[in-house]
């Protein structure tokens, strides 16, 4: 089998990938939604695996894989890989779990990062009422994910909350010194959040990132009586180019609060530090921007040796990445916690993807589907009707 080409359009807001062969299969991946500007980026890797055999997955992907780099420019690499699975997994008719080594389990958890509801203040109440629809939501989620600190409107919207100049633009751009009475305020919305799931739902917080290593201290010791899943990427995070794995270990050392980071890490090697230095207790890859999916369950592996679990990042990866992340999740080790749930938009994507459970999550659970490749597939007629006039031969 060889490749003949790779296109890639943005439907809704997703770049989408579609490799094309000789024998008639075609294999789909996909990136997060606010990435639209990635497809010139996709198609640069287009003469590298043209001419290749796509079940050779890793063979493809040492042609390109050095190409990419920390989110969102693993982005590209990384959709790629899951559409040559997906052939791989059409071509043996199997599912790609079966290629991964097998499963080990037959449902996957996951957790709630975005199933939202508008938040009415940033005040403790305001997080407490949110808290409690998130808790009532039909999917009964057994973890659910708050922002909090930096990675929330509390920096612009909490007066007195940093000593440092913040700005109120996307990428999470703030970091400083929180003043007392912001970090006081960060732990009674935590509390606030406690209260109302009880022990009947575990909270994890997406911190960052942002904050100086003496309040991500202070606020994990702070918290340790709450017993919280994790708190996310206080250090480094979402859209930071580098780990800085010696501060993420000082941290961790000081507390007994589970500590987590990674979604914007691209390959194996840039977990190392981490893993070596017992730098954190959960690390959270996106199947979307590792590298792909035999990449991130090389990561569980290596973790689990270290004695680190695993929380996959996934909030944007719309519902071809869903299907990815169901495929290596069935194949993790038991350091294995939960996947982060992605949430689609718009709405209609759910309309022109065939083949998915109906509904997908029950009790926090997504039982693992058995079809060939991904498992998904998209429903042609429909989807073309969402094609924008640049992209209208992608399905051709
Ligand atoms: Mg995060």
């Amino acid at each position: 089998m060889k490749i003949t080409d790779l296109k890639c359009a943005v439907i809704g807001q997703h770049p989408v990938v579609r490799i094309v062969t000789d024998e008639g299969i075609s294999g789909y991946g996909q990136a997060e939604f606010p990435k639209p500007y990635l497809k010139p980026h996709v198609l640069f890797y287009k003469p590298y695996v043209v001419g290749e055999d796509p079940t050779d997955v890793e063979r493809v992907m040492l042609r390109i894989r050095r190409a990419g780099a920390f989110k969102p420019w693993g982005a590209a690499v990384s959709a790629i890989e899951m559409a040559l699975w997906d052939i791989a997994g059409k071509a043996a008719n199997l599912p790609v779990y079966k290629l991964l080594g097998g499963k080990v389990r037959d449902r996957v958890r996951v957790y709630n990062g975005g199933v939202r509801f508008d938040m009415a203040d940033y005040s403790p109440q305001g997080y407490a009422e949110n808290m409690a629809k998130m808790k009532a939501a039909p999917e009964g989620f057994s973890i659910i994910k708050q922002g909090i600190g930096f990675h929330s409107a509390m920096p612009t919207v909490v007066p007195d909350f940093t000593y440092a100049e913040t700005r109120a633009t996307s990428l999470y751009p703030n970091r400083g010194l929180l003043t007392e009475r912001g970090l006081k305020h960060v732990i009674a919305c935590v509390q606030a959040m406690k209260d109302v799931l009880g022990d009947e739902v575990g909270l994890a917080l997406d911190c960052g990132p942002g904050w100086t290593v003496p309040d991500a201290i202070r606020f994990a010791r702070a918290v340790e009586g709450l017993n919280l899943t994790w708190l996310e990427d206080l250090i480094t995070g979402d859209y930071t180019p580098y780990v800085l794995a010696e501060l993420y270990s000082e941290v961790t050392h000081s507390t007994t609060t589970p500590i987590h980071t990674g979604e914007q890490i691209y390959l194996r090697q840039n977990f190392k530090a981490l893993f070596d230095k017992q730098a954190v207790r959960v690390v959270g890859p996106d199947p979307a921007d590792v590298g792909g999916i035999a990449e991130l369950k090389w990561v569980a592996e290596y973790a689990d040796l270290h004695g680190i679990l695993m929380a996959p990042h996934g909030i944007g990866d719309g519902l071809i990445g869903l299907a990815a992340l169901v495929q290596v999740c069935a194949t993790l080790p038991h350091n294995y916690i939960a996947f982060e749930y992605p949430t689609t938009r718009p709405e209609w994507w759910y309309d022109i993807v065939d083949w998915l459970p109906d509904p997908i999550v029950k009790n926090s659970m997504i039982d693992v589907w058995d079809r060939p490749g991904l498992g998904v597939g998209f429903n042609v007629t429909a989807a073309r009707r969402r094609l924008s006039d640049d992209d209208l031969g992608f399905f051709d």
